[in-house]
């Protein structure tokens, strides 16, 4: 199965839109033009749908697109430890932006105050610099991935 190519987004119309196949019934989109995402997984009535929703901040609530096939797109959330994490950020869908925030290495001295849960004398090694928080527009998506360094 092959399966990656580049589609139209629904949402904002640009060609940088990611589709991977999973499977015969499931397939992945995550637009780089504006930094949604959706899956065949994710129409309304949908119980998965439904059960992503509930967990979400409400500014993704508020920011989830339907397209015309009834599927809803959501702002991705990246989050890699390693690297840092981006986010739509704001208090509503008129003035949010994404949040960019590069991760760092957490120090000798400093450790004891980033254990890794249920772990005994396990420390994180990285950890999210939140004084690195940069805000990017909407359709700078893929700016604010370079900063972090997911992209070039
Ligand atoms: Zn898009």
């Amino acid at each position: 199965m092959n399966a990656d190519r580049l589609t139209e987004c629904p949402r904002c119309g640009s060609d940088a839109c990611y589709s991977q196949e999973i499977n015969d019934k499931i397939t992945n989109h995550m637009c780089y033009g504006c930094g949604f995402q959706s899956n065949s997984l994710m129409k309304s009535n949908e119980e998965f749908l439904n059960e992503q929703i509930e967990t979400l901040p409400e500014l993704y609530k508020d920011l989830i697109y339907e397209d015309e096939e009834g599927k809803s797109w959501l702002p991705s959330t990246i989050n890699l430890p390693k690297q840092g994490m981006v986010f739509a950020n704001g208090s509503k869908v008129e003035n949010w932006k994404w949040a960019a925030v590069k991760s760092i290495e957490v120090t000798e001295e400093e450790k004891e105050k980033y254990p890794i849960p249920n772990k005994k004398d396990q420390y994180y090694e990285h950890r999210m610099d939140m004084s690195t928080m940069k805000m990017f527009d909407e359709r700078d998506f893929m700016e604010a991935l370079s900063y972090i360094g997911v992209l070039p």
